[in-house]
């Protein structure tokens, strides 16, 4: 048994600003979210670096509380996944992310949406069977969603992980590793995964413009990504400076401020009519 299943309320994140006695209560407000329609997906833009081509997104979600406004996911996603609630917010985000993409599909526009995985849905073996369901049901193809997971995600339950990372896998589904950089594992475990792409962590993209050790790491990331046959993709990209430097690097994908926050859907629409790619 691990240590986050023994102590339960314990919250990792020292930053937060929610306190553990507000913690019982934001479990229970948390039940009720799901089914009164208080989360939102939120999508963030992202671009081919080279082209700035708009690609599509990542799904992120936001938490619209009925006395503390809009909660950020960082206040909620980790106890989500130590009480099990996590499983109801991912089966949401799926299903708004099918959701969201069936509607462009019907204007033609061919874009992919990301959604997070956590630990628990990577132990889930149901979970490829639910996602193959959805995809059909909105006559997506597996194309259309990816799947972001974190190495440390991956080391709860690792046998039990990699099944379900193969399942999908074979789907078709596009699996990406997020966070790239602030986790354990190595390329060299990674490789062994049938994942297409890596994240670069924005901690290290954010000040590669200034910091020259950042810009080094990045490098020999996406050199050694491009080596094992994988797309990269850099998350906080927040000044065109950057941006060019990724482009410089021969990063694939980009994400970040400079190109757009996360927004809701209809905002996202209207980004994509106006980037100029
Ligand atoms: P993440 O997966 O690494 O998502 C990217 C986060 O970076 C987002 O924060 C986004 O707003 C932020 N970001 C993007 N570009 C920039 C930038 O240029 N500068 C800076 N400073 N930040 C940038 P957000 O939306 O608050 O999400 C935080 C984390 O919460 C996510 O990190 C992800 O781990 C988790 N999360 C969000 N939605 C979900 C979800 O539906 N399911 C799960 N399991 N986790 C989620
Ligand atoms: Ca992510
Ligand atoms: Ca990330
Ligand atoms: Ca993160």
């Amino acid at each position: 048994e691990s240590k986050a299943k023994k102590s339960p309320w314990i919250v990792y994140n020292t930053a937060l600003e929610i306190d553990q006695s507000e913690t019982l209560t934001l479990i229970s407000d948390l039940k009720e979210a799901i089914q009164q329609d208080q989360l939102l997906l939120y999508i963030q833009p992202k671009i081919d670096v080279k082209t700035r081509r708009a690609l599509g997104g990542e799904a992120l979600i936001r938490w619209v509380h009925p006395e503390k406004g809009m909660i950020f996911p960082d206040q909620f996603i980790p106890f989500a996944e130590q009480t099990g609630i996590i499983s109801d917010i991912t089966n949401w985000m799926l299903l708004r992310a099918c959701q969201v993409l069936a509607g462009f599909r019907k204007q033609g526009l061919d874009i992919t949406l990301a959604v997070n995985l956590s630990t628990r849905d990577l132990n889930n073996m149901e979970l490829p069977e639910q996602i193959a369901h959805l995809l059909s049901s909105h006559g997506l193809d597996a194309k259309a969603l990816k799947l972001e997971i974190t190495e440390g995600s991956l080391m709860q339950d690792p046998e039990r992980a990699e099944l379900v990372v193969k399942k999908l896998a074979a789907m078709g589904l596009h699996l990406a590793i997020d966070d790239f950089g602030t986790g354990y594992s190595s390329l060299a475990y990674l490789r062994q995964l049938p994942v297409q792409e890596l994240k670069i962590d924005r901690s290290f993209v954010m000040f590669m413009d200034k910091n020259s050790g950042d810009a080094s790491i990045v490098k020999s990331t996406i050199d050694l990504a491009h080596n094992l046959g994988l797309i990269v993709v850099a998350e906080g990209i927040e000044n065109e400076f950057v941006l060019n430097q990724l482009a410089r690097l021969g990063c694939n994908e980009g994400q970040g401020y400079f190109i757009g926050k996360p927004m809701p859907e209809k905002d996202f629409s209207v980004w994509l009519q106006r980037w100029e790619g």
